[in-house]
């Protein structure tokens, strides 16, 4: 018996320690719970459509999970956020997410390099009738923002979810800070890394895991609040 436990804790770490696993509870049988309790009943029908169009594509480990982005449309309508901005939007599940929980006036901005893959999920953003809330922009988010700051956008979002390239996330952070409004809320996704964040610097990792993981550290160290929904978010409130 002592065994059989033995072997069931061995094999859910070892999956748990995959990448691309969009969960860090401690079983997938938990896990599975509350995407079936939870998540699934209360999806959107659009955004169901998104998930399963995504699931076909080749880089579909890149994408919001369902629990995360049942997360974000609660945080978006608790904080009452109507002016937003999405780096990284890729098919654009936790754009159409937002798109779906902010008001009939609300927008985002949001930016990717890479127009394809957005419009990939645009014909279901479309369908679902929010996309005149969306202005997307093609390209590299960086320079995008220090135009804005030049222009005087200063404190003009209630709502960012940054979602790209890790390495530049404290760059992000340095101008993004300026342009949300004060007690607006910034999120920053895959903090924990795939859970690598809490190994040892020596511990064998993929390369790019390894990569990333010291850039993800960096930003962690000005972490407000850390949740482990998803692959991990952290959410930094502007006080001042
Ligand atoms: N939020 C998305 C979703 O819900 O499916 C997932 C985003 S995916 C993890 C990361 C995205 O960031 C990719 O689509 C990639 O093209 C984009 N990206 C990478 N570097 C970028 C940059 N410098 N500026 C803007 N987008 C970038
Ligand atoms: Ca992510």
């Amino acid at each position: 018996m002592a065994e059989e436990k033995q072997t069931t804790t061995t094999t859910t770490v070892s999956r748990h320690s995959e990448v691309g696993h969009k969960s860090l509870l401690q079983s997938d049988a938990l896990y599975q719970y509350i995407l079936e309790t939870s998540v699934y009943p209360r999806e959107p029908e659009a955004m169901k459509e998104l998930r399963d169009i995504t699931a076909k594509h080749p880089w579909n480990l890149m994408t919001t999970s369902a629990d995360e982005g049942q997360f974000l449309a609660m945080l978006l309508k608790l904080i009452n956020a109507k002016n937003t901005m999405e780096i990284g939007v890729y098919t654009g599940y936790s754009l159409l997410a937002t798109a779906l929980a902010l008001p009939e006036d609300g927008k985002i901005l949001a930016m990717d390099i890479n127009r394809e893959n957005y419009e990939l999920g645009l014909p279901v953003i479309e369908k679902a009738g929010v996309a005149h809330k969306i202005e997307f922009r093609e390209g590299p988010a960086l320079p995008v923002l220090d135009q804005m700051l030049e222009d005087a956008c200063h404190g003009s979002y209630d709502f960012i979810f940054v979602d790209a390239d890790k390495d530049n996330y404290i760059n992000y952070h340095k101008r993004l800070i300026d342009l949300v409004k004060v007690g607006g809320v910034i999120g920053y996704d895959n903090t924990l890394w795939n859970g690598s964040v809490a190994e040892p610097a020596d511990a064998p990792m993929r390369k790019y895991v390894r990569y990333y993981r010291d850039f993800v550290m960096e930003l962690n160290k000005i972490e407000i609040c850390m949740l482990p929904v998803g692959d991990g978010i952290t959410l930094c409130r502007r006080i001042s």
